[in-house]
């Protein structure tokens, strides 16, 4: 409690309540389907499922289990270097679930899995097609990890049938080490932000920074500036928030402001849209925004 009261003003979280999200919420019921946005309780979640264009309604589903092969410092996923195996029946069942689901775009994304061969591309790619044949309106976006590197897997994920192609290099360079788990390295995900795309030109490639770990202005310019070398396309800030007191600390409770500045700057570098905010996860509203940017 007392912890929660040292949080600025900003990052208060207001209760879902509208007329979209509780529709679709209720229309959850029963499917059998886990959403990142009501197990991680997140903040956006009428913002998300509700909003006034249905066709735009933005879920985050998790795929391939609920335990990673990694352990990220800033991450609250269970981890294990052998985690249960994969569901077969997962690609089908999420592509009929989403296709009774009244939903406008669809995140997918998964644990790492560097315990599978693939590292789960063939299931992810499988559940991507699954969905594209059943529900064919649904948008969706990729949310993968950077298969140790490999970029056929990276390939073969990017030539499924998707919209977006996002991967996360969450924090600088500098930062990496600090950050996220040994196994994944910030020009790693930088070759496979650029493989998406190079596999399939027209796809849209997206990227998340987290904010108040500690980076400087200077060290985030040259992450811009190397992302928009990658052609990457979109490019997501929020802030850190630390899950446990196991967890790094965070170095700064950066400012709506500061966060707005961020977004006009990405902007002017020539990214095609950009969500930036205190609370602003990658996939905060994705569906409005891939709407407005790239349909119109
Ligand atoms: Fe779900 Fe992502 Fe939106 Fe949160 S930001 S409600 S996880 S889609
Ligand atoms: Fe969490 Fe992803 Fe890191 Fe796994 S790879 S610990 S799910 S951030």
């Amino acid at each position: 409690k007392r912890s929660h009261t040292r949080l600025p003003p900003w990052l208060k979280t207001p209760i879902p309540n509208n007329d979209n999200y509780k529709r679709i919420k209720n229309d959850l019921r029963g499917l059998n389907l886990h959403t990142v946005c009501e197990e991680a309780r997140c903040p956006n979640i009428s913002d998300c499922w509700g909003g006034s264009n249905k066709s735009a309604a933005t879920a985050t589903i998790m795929l391939m289990g609920d335990t990673c092969t990694r352990g990220c410092r800033f991450c609250s996923v269970k981890t294990s270097n052998k985690p249960p195996p994969l569901d077969p029946h997962e690609p089908e069942n999420t592509a009929e679930a989403l296709k009774r689901w009244g939903l406008g775009y669809v995140v997918l994304t998964s644990v790492d899995r560097d315990d599978l061969a693939d590292g789960g591309s063939r299931h992810f790619a499988e559940t991507i097609i699954k969905i594209k044949q059943k529900a064919p309106h649904i948008l969706v976006e990729a949310l993968t990890g950077d298969y140790a590197g490999d970029l056929d897997q990276v390939a073969l994920v990017a030539r499924s049938g998707l919209d977006v192609y996002a991967h996360n290099v969450e924090t600088t360079e500098e930062l990496t080490p600090m950050v996220r788990d040994r196994r994944a390295k910030f020009r790693q995900s930088l070759a496979v932000l650029r493989a998406a795309k190079a596999a399939k030109p027209t796809l849209i490639t997206k990227t998340s920074i987290m904010l108040g770990l500690g980076e400087t202005e200077d060290q985030l310019w040259r992450t811009l500036k190397e992302l928009r070398a990658a052609d990457v396309d979109v490019v997501t800030f929020g802030q850190y928030m630390r899950p446990t007191k196991r967890h790094m600390k965070v170095e700064e409770y950066v400012t709506p402001a500061t966060f707005e500045m961020w977004r006009q700057r990405a902007l002017d570098m020539g990214f095609l849209y950009c969500a930036s905010g205190p609370l602003v996860r990658s996939s905060y509203k994705a569906g409005e925004a891939f709407i407005e940017n790239v349909l119109k």
